[in-house]
């Protein structure tokens, strides 16, 4: 069967190969993939930028649903026909102490899918029943490809930050996750919710207005620190969400934080940070890392999706077969679309 392989670190090592049909153990599936969502990590990979560990030659794809081809004789809850979507943890350690807590998304021996091990990117794709989760008929696979993406903003907005009601939130960096996270702060009940973007995020930063932003700022070069000072009180933002991860998306909310308030970083940026954590220090500000998602907020973002409560169309802006991977890719690395799907 086709498949996209990233098959080294150098740059633009990545194309449809032929592979193997996987073979299941008694506790998989196998699953039909109907859509597969292309990440930002995805194509940092492609570029060779990113800074986590691949398993080379690798078939690419997290974000994934399908239909349950075949079972293994262990499997118990699902049947062949059902539809469901996977998490991507799809290697852990079950005796990890974090595992054992249920926060197996932090077990540092974890291996996920398109990096550790071989994703979806392809018609058929091996998945254990422990990260699977059923989906009703109504969620159409394209959105329900998203649920990874989503779980991932859940956890960075609502999870590892909690928005009360009538917070000020503010997201630096409007890619996908920065959409989403938006999204999960407005139905969180924001008050205030403002996105910041660059120059380069025109289109994102009007799709971020489209999804309920009450201000977005960055796209002609706004001075946002100038900015926060003329907003409520003056004193800042009651919650910022880093999901840009480069230094400056730090310092920045470094700035723009009230005093006591919260910064959630879901964002990554290997670079040393190169200024000082003392605001952090005096305005007793709580930093705090996000990072990936477990069972239950699977469960909860699902049922959002499936109520149309999260509403998640204005981020998906291109469907395309699988051999039109290398435009999709192109499209979001340009900013041109917020996200793409690929139907293998
Ligand atoms: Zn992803």
């Amino acid at each position: 069967m086709p498949a996209l392989v990233n098959y080294a670190a150098e740059p633009e090592s990545v194309e449809i190969r032929e592979i193997p049909v996987p073979e299941i153990g008694d506790n998989d599936v196998l699953l039909a993939v109907q859509a597969v969502g292309v990440c930002g990590s995805d194509i940092h990979q492609c570029k060779g930028k990113q800074s986590w560990k691949v398993n080379y030659p690798v078939v690419l794809g997290h974000e994934f649903g399908g239909i349950i081809a075949k079972k293994g004789r262990n499997v118990r809850g699902f049947e062949e026909g059902d539809r469901v979507v996977s998490e991507t943890h799809a290697v852990i350690d079950l005796t990890s102490p974090f595992t054992r807590q249920g926060l197996y998304n932090l077990d540092p021996n974890r291996r996920g899918y398109g990096a550790g091990v071989d994703g979806a990117m392809t018609p058929f794709v091996k998945v254990p029943d422990r990260i699977l989760h059923h989906i009703p008929n109504q969620l159409a696979f394209e959105i329900a490809a998203l649920t990874e993406p989503c779980c991932v903003a859940y956890n960075a907005a609502c999870g590892n930050a909690g928005i009360k009601p009538g917070d000020s939130v503010a997201i630096i960096g409007p890619g996908p996750i920065g959409l989403l996270s938006a999204l999960m702060a407005k139905i969180s009940g924001a008050g205030d919710l403002v996105v910041i973007g660059t120059p380069a995020d025109a289109k994102r930063l009007t799709v971020a207005t489209e999804l309920g932003a009450t201000a977005v700022l960055g796209a002609q070069g706004e001075d946002v620190v100038a900015w926060t000072k003329n907003f409520r009180d003056g004193y800042g933002f009651d919650l910022v969400i880093d999901a840009a991860g480069v230094s400056a998306a730090l310092k920045l909310a470094i700035d723009i934080v009230r005093p006591a308030g919260q910064i959630s970083k879901v964002g990554w940026g290997p670079q040393p940070l190169n200024f000082s954590l003392d605001p952090l220090v005096q305005k007793a500000v709580t930093l705090q890392g996000s990072f990936s998602h477990n069972w239950p907020i699977w469960e909860r973002v699902i049922g959002l999706l499936s109520s149309g409560q999260l509403d998640i169309r204005p981020v998906l802006n291109r469907v395309s077969p699988l051999e039109q991977w290398h435009e999709a890719f192109e499209d979001m690395h340009s900013g041109r679309i917020v996200k793409a799907v690929l139907k293998p």
